[in-house]
Order: structure tokens, then sequence, then C-alpha cells
């Protein structure tokens, strides 16, 4: 079997359109543009990518907002009142603050301070407790753009298939699984701790790598059939992104299979911006 590619770069951009119509629509009834207002804390190169990529992509999705560029010496009691800060702006729809954060600063006391309406990358411990619960809410945005990607190939209908998550982090692993399970699945939840990992994988129907280990997956791992979605993103020797899944190799056994790049990292900005006018509409809606 040769895989199809699930296109991470076509659906993202049905999702950026749904969004900008949603966004103009918004703006038409309320008079305002839904805001979103991203923190950056420190000069790490990556994230500075990440956080001007999110800031064109609301801005060509018709969304307001600013990023509030913080020097890396900031002090924890200086984060936590920017953020009270936003919280508290009638005019700021979503924040999120980017991470990870300097050497130095506690993240977990930042989000636990996010106001859980605006927290628009789903990570406070009330989002992640609404997930749990099966309650609507702002989840993570990855792991939604990963069950996007399998609405959008009419393969969400997952009662009686097994589905492997391997990792377990609060930003992908863990949310994932509780996605997948609400849709049915039997889900194994696997990590570094996993034994017979090999095995575990090659009896799923489903398989979502969230790892951060370079081509860990293999070909053997992949059961004849199966759905692969790559969400890892690691940078080769020669400079080239490559995900964690073998991807040549494991296209050969799949049915479906996310590419790296053009897979799952652009569906994480899409959801993003739905996640900004969802919280937007939301909470007009409770004014009312
Ligand atoms: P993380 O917090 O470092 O978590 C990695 C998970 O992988 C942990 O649960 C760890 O297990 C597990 N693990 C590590 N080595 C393993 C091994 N050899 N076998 C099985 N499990 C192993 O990473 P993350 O934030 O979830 O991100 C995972 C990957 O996704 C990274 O490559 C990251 O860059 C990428 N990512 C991509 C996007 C996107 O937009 N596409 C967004 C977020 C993250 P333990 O818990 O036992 O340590």
């Amino acid at each position: 079997m040769t895989a199809q590619v699930l296109d991470g770069k076509a659906i993202a951009a049905v999702v950026r359109g749904e969004v900008k119509e949603r966004a103009e629509a918004f703006a038409a009834k309320y008079g305002r543009r839904a805001g979103l207002h991203v923190v950056l804390v420190g000069d790490d190169p990556a994230s500075q990518v990440y956080v001007r990529n999110k800031e064109m992509a609301a801005g060509k999705a018709g969304l307001a907002g600013q990023v509030h560029r913080l020097p890396a010496d900031t002090s924890q009691a200086e984060l936590e009142a920017l953020v009270e800060k936003l919280n508290a702006d009638p005019a700021i729809d979503g924040i999120l603050v980017q991470l990870p954060l300097p050497a130095g600063l506690d993240a977990q006391p930042v989000l636990d301070r996010l106001a859980p309406e605006k927290d628009v990358d789903g990570l406070t411990p009330m989002s992640a407790g609404l997930l749990l619960d099966g309650r609507p809410g702002l989840r993570p945005c990855t792991p939604s753009g990963c069950m996007r990607l399998l609405r959008e190939a009419g393969l969400d209908d997952l009662s009686g298939k097994r589905a492997i998550v391997i990792g377990r982090s609060l930003l992908v692993g863990k949310p994932i699984a509780l996605m997948l399970l609400a849709k049915n699945a039997t889900v194994t939840m696997a990590h570094s701790r996993t034994a017979n990992l090999a095995e575990e994988c090659a009896r799923a129907d489903i398989v979502v790598a969230a790892v951060g280990r370079a081509e860990l997956v293999k070909r053997e791992w992949i059961r004849e059939g199966a759905v692969v979605i790559d969400v890892g993103i690691n940078r080769g020797d020669d400079g080239k992104l490559v995900g964690d899944v073998a991807y040549a190799e494991c296209a050969e056994r799949a049915s479906w299979i996310t590419p790296v790049p053009g897979g799952v990292g652009p569906m994480t900005i899409a959801m993003l911006l739905d996640n900004t006018v969802a919280a937007a509409e939301r909470r007009e809606a409770a004014k009312a």
C-alpha cells in the first residue's frame, strides 16, 4: 500500500478561510475585531519565528492584536502582572504566552493566572479539565489540528479502532489521547518507559507520534493500512526538518500519513486562529 498524504497545508488554508469569514462577521456584528495578544519573553530564535508567523497569520485572518515583547530578564511578577492586565482588557479575546519561557521563569503560575475564557492555547488547568470532562472549552491547538486533519479525510469515526499516542506531554500527547478517546478509539498512551513500543505500535490503526526523536517510528512499527499522524519537528544535521516517523518507509505501509513539513505544523497556527475567533464569539455571547 502507498499512503495518501494528509495535506496539512491545504487543510490549514481551508481553516484559515473559515476563520477569516467568521472574523469579518464578528467585526460587522460587534463593531470590533477579535483580538489575539501574544506574550514573548526573551530572544529565543525559534520562538521569535513562531511568534512572527502567528502575528502574520492573525493579521491575514482579520484578527486584531499585538505582540508584547519582554526582555529575558523580566521578573516572574512583571510577567504575571502583564497577564492580569491582558485578562482585564475587554478588547482582548485570546492570550498566548509563548513557551518555553527563559530560564528563571516558571510557566505554571503564569498559566494559572490566565483567564480560561481567553486561553487560546488551551493550556490552563481549567481548559485541561474541561477536555478531560468532555465539556466545551478551548482545546490545545496542535491536537485540535490533528483531529481536524482526521475529520477532513473522513477518518474521525474511530469506534472499534485502536490508537496509540507516543508521547505524553500536556501540550500534545495527553490532549490528543483524550480527543481520540472522545471519538471512541481504544487508546494506548506510550512514552519513554513503554516496553516493546514497536509491538504496541504495530497493533494500532491510528499512530500519533509526538516525541521529538527524528524518525523513531519505523516501517515494521506500522500495521498495513494504519493512519499515521506525525507531530514531531526535528532538525536534521543537514538543517532539514524531519518528523518522528521515517516517512518514506512508513508511507509504504500506511493508508494515510502526514508529511513533515506540511502536515500537522500548519494546522497548529490555523487552530490558534480558530480558537481566537471562537473565544471572541463566546465572550460576546456570554454578555448577551
Ligand atoms: P515533550 O514535552 O518533550 O514530550 C515528549 C514525549 O515523548 C514525552 O512524553 C517522552 O516520554 C516521550 N519520549 C521521549 N523519547 C521517547 C522514546 N524514545 N520512546 C517513546 N517515547 C519517548 O515534547 P512535545 O512538546 O510533546 O513535542 C513532541 C514533538 O512534537 C517535538 O518534536 C515538538 O517539536 C513537536 N511539536 C510540534 C508541533 C507542531 O505544531 N507540529 C507542536 C508542538 C510540538 P516521557 O514522558 O516518559 O519523558
